[in-house]
């Protein structure tokens, strides 16, 4: 069901835009072999720290569920204390299944998570100290520690007072939540771990302007984050709904990049904001979420009774929570896949909006080597987990629009 909703919703929004064919082209053209095989030897390692995270993720929260015996069968402290899982103080009881499972979560991942971020260190990419990058895992732990618990609370009281039919309002309500994040987070939530500057007058500045005015886009405000602090990486991206909606640039993009190439990722930028990418994600994210809330609900009910739990006792969150993992791993290839035709159409609008293929492969080679990406990572590794097209399938797109034109001005020429 899950599976079948993530279908479903990718290929009623799926961009069916005409994409400029992808030239097949070696990477050995473009970068050093030392470079491919020093990438190779980064992201090799940190691919596998990152798939072991994917499966300690959905392993510990079943593991818990189906093993624990206390929390599966319903035997926690308190309900012996005070009678709280048929009582009135469940719910609290419940807010705290949820925070311990999700904290239990984040400790099994802590290691692989500290690898990967000392190997990144190791290769330079990382500039932040172990300590500040502590203190970032610890206050995203807890703000989504505190929002699990949240949930989950609210999912008890839900599952007490409409039985079976809890978990399209509970489904609403993650819709909403999502939606306030998605419009509020950048002003609340994102400024706690980054300081973000309005861009000042300037060369960048002119450029954003002018192809904002020539792509006819209102991109919102454009801001400066101070990723310099974290990382040598240079990104940028859109953010925010309404009156929240803006480009935020990394400051490594403003120091170590050219004008053109530059000018290139604002073009990219200005797509997103063109095609309203982010509401097409968020549209996308609510269809997924309410059909697989359903199935959550479900397979809920499958572990619950293997463990002689009753779906309106706060042990059920751990059930609840379980199932929730398994439905959000397997929609995470379908989301990706999604992301990268969203990113593909957004390279095709930023080549046509430059005229200027030749930049963005010059980009496409920069953010590789700037990011220590593999240019060309295993098949099945991007079909997985890659949120954006390979940097050489992205320069094959830039390829075939340079031998289009180039096309173009040698007919022009002949005339
Ligand atoms: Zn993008």
């Amino acid at each position: 069901m899950v599976l079948l909703s993530a279908v479903v919703a990718s290929f009623v929004l799926w961009p069916r835009d005409e994409l400029p064919a992808v030239t097949p082209v070696s990477q050995f053209d473009y970068f050093t072999a030392a470079f491919i095989d020093r990438a190779s030897e980064f992201r090799g390692l940190q691919s596998l720290l990152g798939v072991s995270t994917l499966l300690v993720l959905v392993a510990v929260p079943l593991g818990l569920a189906l093993f624990w015996p206390r929390v599966a069968n319903g035997r926690l402290w308190a309900d012996r204390r005070t009678g709280a899982i048929a009582g009135r103080g469940g719910w609290l009881l419940a807010g705290g299944v949820g925070a311990a499972v999700y904290l239990c979560v984040m400790l099994a991942t802590l290691p692989f998570n500290l690898a990967a971020f000392a190997r990144s260190r190791n290769y330079g990419l990382a500039v932040q100290g172990f300590g500040s990058w502590l203190w970032d895992w610890l206050l995203a732990a807890a703000l989504l520690a505190i929002g699990i618990a949240l949930l989950a609370m609210l999912a008890l009281v839900l599952l007490r007072r409409l039985g079976k039919r809890w978990w399209p309002v509970f489904g609403a309500c993650l819709v909403l939540l999502a939606g306030t994040i998605v419009m509020f987070g950048p002003v609340t939530v994102a400024p706690l771990f980054a300081d973000f500057e309005s861009l000042p007058a300037g060369e960048v500045r002119t450029d954003v302007e002018e192809l904002a005015r020539k792509s006819g886009v209102d991109a919102g405000g454009i801001y400066v984050v101070d990723a310099a602090a974290r990382t040598t990486g240079a990104n940028a991206y859109v953010t925010g709904l309404g009156s929240t909606k803006r480009i935020v640039l990394y400051d490594t993009l403003l120091n170590d990049f050219s004008r053109e190439e530059r000018r290139q990722v604002i073009a990219h930028e200005l797509a997103h904001a063109h095609y309203d990418d982010l509401l097409v994600g968020f549209v996308w994210f609510a269809f997924v979420a309410m059909a697989s809330m359903l199935a959550v609900d479900l397979l809920a009910r499958v572990f619950a009774a293997r463990r002689g739990v009753e779906m309106t006792s706060p042990a059920a969150i751990a059930m609840l929570l379980a199932a929730a993992t398994v439905a959000i791993a397997l929609c995470q290839p379908f989301a990706n896949a999604f992301s990268r035709k969203v990113e593909a159409r957004a390279d095709a609008y930023a080549l046509q909006l430059t005229e200027r293929p030749e930049d963005a492969i010059a980009l496409e080679r920069r953010l590789t080597v700037n990011n220590v990406s593999r240019p060309k990572p295993p098949a099945l590794l991007n079909l997985v987990f890659g949120t954006h097209p390979t940097a050489i399938d992205r320069i094959g797109m830039a390829v075939t629009v340079e031998r289009e034109t180039g096309a173009t001005a040698a007919t022009g020429a002949d005339r």
